[in-house]
């Protein structure tokens, strides 16, 4: 253990220990060494590279994409009575020239770039002239070009290892996937790094997945009844379901503010800054939101729409709790959901290759949402992490999932679609098995089916979690050429012949006896 680093920890930070593997990271990079680190989210990336940057002689150079932050960590860092200085567009002339200067004459520990200003000519020929400490990489996984971030400035990072071979760089991130840790490590030329990967489970955060009806009275009665003046953060797919979610809440009493992309500069900062300083307020937000915020007293995080991948979920879920306090990540979902990910990614431009690396990062998604065993095995399991026995902080561990024999279920609903000619979406096809005696019904005639009305033992809510969980394990797809009408795949064959059976879980609507959460 470096003395000196536990000094500084202790002195200037004022925290007592380190959390693994802070010290090894630390370690290794005073020494001179790489080093790659994929930690979660509120796991305590920072300090990784702030206490080498301290104890090493010259300036840290740290690479961040948020440029929104930079002033933020840089405050923070100069309470702690730290030198600490960023770099972006932000600034002015003057401003940066006063940063450039106080570089050139040493005074800084840290200082905070752009990707995309770090590569220009003049920043490189710039720290060449200076005495550098080390380069921190912070979202590394931004270089990966199948993650949901990638920026083509991160790609170019490659060059401070062929310019500055002798300075110690660290890549962070949380984001733990295989495949993007195989790419952060070759794309950086991280090849004689030390890798530290910390345990990715967050035993404070409960994980639920329910069956969506009406969304957002589905999320007002879990906050109202769990999380009552709570800070939380409600995921949503559009800008605009963002902003009539936000309002609809705010007539219900509740303190929300939309956040995407869309809005204003500055109303997004004013949002933010609320959310972060104000007691119990709800951000109503798309993905947009969340990319290092350090709120640590987020108490839920919910979603009204389906992350695109596990990936995405864990980041997102990860903003609940980072103080280990217990949280909840709530999320509801819907045959809608599924339909509308899946057009979303066959309607795209991207190449071929990637659709299907998308396609299976969605697969993975919809099979954490229809396991009927623990969530967070499942979760940990994505990255590699096992977890010897269910958690027993999850729906699925609190409430087991009752199963039934969905077969004869799934054999009429497969007719159906066959039946009616594969070009109509479920709520024909649901109409058809009740027997119900719709104008569209007539219009086709389709109250002479073999199949109409031989569903009468389900009801409609039934039927619909049938026909998803059909579409999620992928008997049948949503066809965009004809309206979303759904088609049979390769898969039912089996079914349809009697030669296999199916198991489907019974849903539960989301009201769960509330459970004192574990602290960790
Ligand atoms: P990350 O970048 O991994 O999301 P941060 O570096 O922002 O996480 O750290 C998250 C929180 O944990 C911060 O409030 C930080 O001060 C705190 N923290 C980090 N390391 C320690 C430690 N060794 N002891 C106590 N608190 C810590
Ligand atoms: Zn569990």
């Amino acid at each position: 253990m470096n003395k000196a680093a536990l000094s500084v920890l202790n002195t200037v930070f004022g925290y007592p220990e380190f959390r693994s593997p802070q010290d090894e990271v630390i370690d290794t990079v005073i020494n001179g060494g790489d080093a790659l680190v994929l930690m979660p989210t509120g796991g305590g990336k920072s300090l990784c590279y702030q206490i080498p940057a301290l104890i090493r002689p010259g300036c840290a150079i740290v690479i961040s994409p948020l440029i929104a932050l930079m002033q933020d960590q840089v405050n923070a860092l100069t309470q702690l009575g730290i030198n600490a200085g960023f770099l972006n567009s932000t600034l002015d002339n003057n401003q940066a020239l006063a940063v450039e200067q106080a570089l050139f004459q040493g005074e800084l520990e840290l200082l905070y770039i752009a990707p995309e200003r770090l590569t220009q000519p003049r920043t490189l020929s710039m720290l060449q002239q200076c005495s550098i400490a080390l380069f921190a990489i912070d979202e590394a996984h931004c270089v990966s070009q199948w993650g949901h971030d990638f920026r083509a400035d991160y790609l170019e990072l490659s060059l401070l290892h062929q310019q500055f071979p002798s300075v110690p760089r660290i890549a962070l991130t949380a984001t733990a996937d295989p495949r993007t840790h195989q790419e952060i490590s070759e794309r950086l030329q991280l090849d004689q790094a030390r890798h530290f990967i910390a345990g990715f489970d967050r035993p404070n955060i409960q994980y639920r997945i329910h069956q969506k009806h009406n969304g957002r009275q589905q999320l007002l009665s879990f906050i109202r009844s769990e999380h009552e003046h709570d800070a939380g953060i409600v995921y949503c797919l559009s800008r605009k379901k963002t902003e009539e979610t936000a309002s609809w809440l705010c007539q219900q009493g509740l303190q929300a503010l939309p956040y995407h992309a869309g809005l204003a500069p500055q109303v997004k900062e004013q949002h933010q800054n609320r959310f972060l300083r104000e007691d119990g307020i709800i951000i109503v937000a798309t993905i947009a939101f969340g990319m290092g915020i350090d709120k640590p007293d987020v108490r839920f995080v919910a979603h009204l729409d389906l992350p695109k991948s596990i990936e995405s979920y864990y980041q997102e879920t990860g903003r609940a709790g980072r103080d280990g306090q217990a949280a909840t990540a709530w999320m509801v979902y819907g045959l809608q959901d599924v339909i509308k990910l899946k057009q979303m990614l066959d309607r795209s431009e991207a190449p071929d290759m990637q659709k299907r690396i998308e396609r299976q990062r969605l697969d993975a998604m919809l099979g954490l949402c229809e396991i009927t065993t623990c969530r967070r095995q499942t979760l940990l399991a994505y990255f590699n992490e096992h977890l010897h026995r269910p958690c027993g902080n999850c729906d699925t561990c609190i409430t087991p999932v009752q199963t039934w024999d969905g077969t004869e279920a799934a054999r009429k609903a497969l007719s159906c679609v066959y039946r009616t000619g594969q070009r109509f979406g479920v709520n024909h096809l649901i109409d058809v098995l009740l027997g119900k005696s719709t104008a569209k019904v007539q219009q086709f005639h389709h109250q002479t089916l073999s199949t109409y009305a031989i569903g009468s033992e389900l009801e409609s809510n039934q039927w619909h979690s049938v026909f998803r969980q059909l579409v999620s394990r992928g008997y049948i797809y949503a066809d965009m050429d004809s309206f979303g009408a759904f088609k049979l795949t390769e898969k039912c064959r089996p079914l349809l012949r009697g030669e296999q059976s199916i198991e489907l879980r019974k849903d539960n609507t989301g009201k769960m006896k509330k459970k004192k959460a574990s602290k960790s």
